[in-house]
C-alpha cells in the first residue's frame, strides 16, 4: 500500500510560529494547481507500489481551494493507481473556512476525514499566534462539519506558548476533548528562526518557556487527552480506539508515499526527496533534493520514528530487517536508558520491545541519537 501526499502552499496570512513552506501569493493558486496535476502525471512511477490507502491535502491551507479541485485530484489519482475502496482521504482546513456551504460541496468530494488547525480555545492566544479563527468559530466548525456528516475529524492543538499554560491551556485542552473528534494532535511549539515567534524571542519581547515548563505541559495535555479516552500512539498523536491517523501511521511504518507540489516530501524505499523551490520556479521547473537511503538510514529512521510511536521498536523487526548485529547494538545501548526510566521494555514469547514511557518523550533526542548509528 502507498500513500498520497498533496501540498497546498497557500495562506491568507502567516501565523507567528509559522515556518512551514507556504505563501499569500494567492494569485498563482490556479497555476500551481496546474503545475502540481503535472508533476502527478510526471512522477507517478516513483511509487513502486500502485495500490493506495491513504490520500491527504496538507498546507499551507487547502481549505482555500473549492472542494471541486480537491476532487479533481483525487480523480486523477485514481486514473494512476488503484485507490482502496475504503481509502482515508484527508483535507486540512482552517475553522474559518468552514461553512454550511464549503461542507456541503466538500460531501460531494471524496474527502472522508477533516484535519482543523484549532491550537487554542484561548482568544488571547489565538490573536498572539496570528490564527484567523476565534476559539467561538472554531467551535461552531467542528459542530458544522459534525452536521454536514463528518464524524472523522482531527484536531490540532499547540502547547508550550509562554504565558498561556496552566489555566488557559487546561481549559483549551478540556474544551477541544469535550467536542468529542476521533483524533487530536498536539504539538510544542517550536520557535523557528525564520518565523515572527523567532525573531520576537532574538530581539526579547518573547521568552521560551522552560523545559520543566514544556514538561509540565506535555503532562497536562496527556493527562486530560487520555483521561478523555484518547489513546497516545504518537508523541504528539492521541486517537478515540481504531482512529488513528492511517496516513500519518504510513510514515511511521515505511510505507511509500509520493509528495505532489513545492513543500512536498516523497519516499519509495530507495530514495527520499522533497521539492523546496520558490513558488515561481515551481510554475516553470520543478526539481528535487535527493537523499538515497542506504541501511544507515534506514535504520537511523526506523529508530526515530519508532521510539516518537508509544508502541516503540522491535527487536525482532530490527534484526529481520537489518540483521542480528543491528538489533544486538540497540539492546545493549538502551540498557543504561532502562536503568534510568527513559526506556521500557517488552517482552512477549513472540517479541522484544523498546519503548519510550509518555512521561519521557520529551527528553526522547538523547535517547535517539544515541541509538542512532554514525
Ligand atoms: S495556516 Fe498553517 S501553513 Fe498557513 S501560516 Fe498558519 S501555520 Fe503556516
Amino acid at each position: 500500500m502507498a500513500a498520497l501526499y498533496f501540498h497546498i502552499p497557500f495562506c491568507k496570512r502567516v501565523c507567528g510560529y509559522c515556518d512551514f513552506y507556504r505563501t499569500t501569493k494567492l494569485r498563482l493558486i490556479d497555476a500551481v494547481v496546474e503545475q502540481m496535476h503535472r508533476e502527478l502525471e510526471q512522477e507517478s512511477d516513483f511509487l513502486h507500489d500502485r495500490k493506495v490507502a491513504t490520500i491527504y491535502f496538507g498546507g499551507g491551507t487547502p481549505s482555500l481551494l473549492p472542494p471541486a479541485e480537491i476532487e479533481r485530484f483525487i480523480d486523477h489519482v485514481r486514473q494512476l493507481y488503484d485507490v482502496v475502496s475504503d481509502a482515508e482521504i484527508t483535507i486540512e482546513v482552517n475553522p474559518d473556512d468552514i461553512t454550511d456551504e464549503y461542507v456541503a460541496a466538500l460531501q460531494k468530494s471524496s474527502v472522508n476525514r477533516i484535519s482543523m488547525g484549532v491550537q487554542s480555545l484561548d482568544d488571547d492566544c489565538l490573536r498572539l499566534m496570528g490564527r484567523r479563527h476565534t476559539a467561538e468559530q472554531a467551535i461552531e466548525a467542528v459542530e458544522r462539519l459534525k452536521r454536514g456528516g463528518y464524524h472523522n475529524i482531527s484536531l490540532d492543538l499547540i502547547f508550550g506558548i509562554d504565558g498561556f499554560g496552566g489555566d488557559s491551556l487546561q481549559r483549551s485542552v478540556e474544551g477541544i476533548a469535550a467536542l468529542d473528534v476521533a483524533h487530536i494532535s498536539a504539538y510544542h511549539l517550536t520557535i523557528e528562526e525564520g518565523s515572527r515567534f523567532g525573531r520576537l524571542v532574538a530581539s526579547g519581547a518573547m521568552k521560551q518557556i522552560a523545559d520543566d515548563r514544556s514538561e509540565e505541559e506535555f503532562l497536562l495535555v496527556h493527562r486530560l487527552l487520555t483521561a478523555n479516552g484518547y489513546e497516545h500512539y504518537e508523541v504528539s498523536n492521541y486517537a478515540k480506539p481504531n482512529m488513528r491517523s492511517r496516513h500519518n501511521s504510513s510514515y511511521w511504518l515505511d510505507i511509500e508515499y509520493l509528495g505532489i507540489g513545492a513543500g512536498a516530501h516523497s519516499y519509495n524505499g530507495d530514495v527520499r526527496r522533497w521539492c523546496e523551490q520558490p513558488i515561481e520556479e515551481y510554475i516553470s521547473k520543478i526539481t528535487y533534493d535527493i537523499e538515497p537511503q542506504d541501511n544507515t538510514v534506514r535504520l537511523n529512521e526506523c529508530i526515530m520514528v519508532g521510539l516518537r510511536r508509544a508502541e516503540g521498536i522491535s527487536l525482532r523487526d530490527i534484526a529481520h530487517r537489518f540483521g542480528d548485529d543491528a538489533a544486538r547494538r540497540i539492546e545493549k545501548l538502551s540498557s543504561s536508558f532502562i536503568e534510568q526510566g527513559v526506556l521500557v521494555e517488552r517482552v512477549s514469547d513472540d517479541d522484544h520491545r523498546i519503548a519510550i514511557p509518555a512521561e519521557k518523550f520529551l527528553v526522547s533526542d538523547l535517547v535517539i541519537s544515541t541509538l542512532f548509528v554514525i
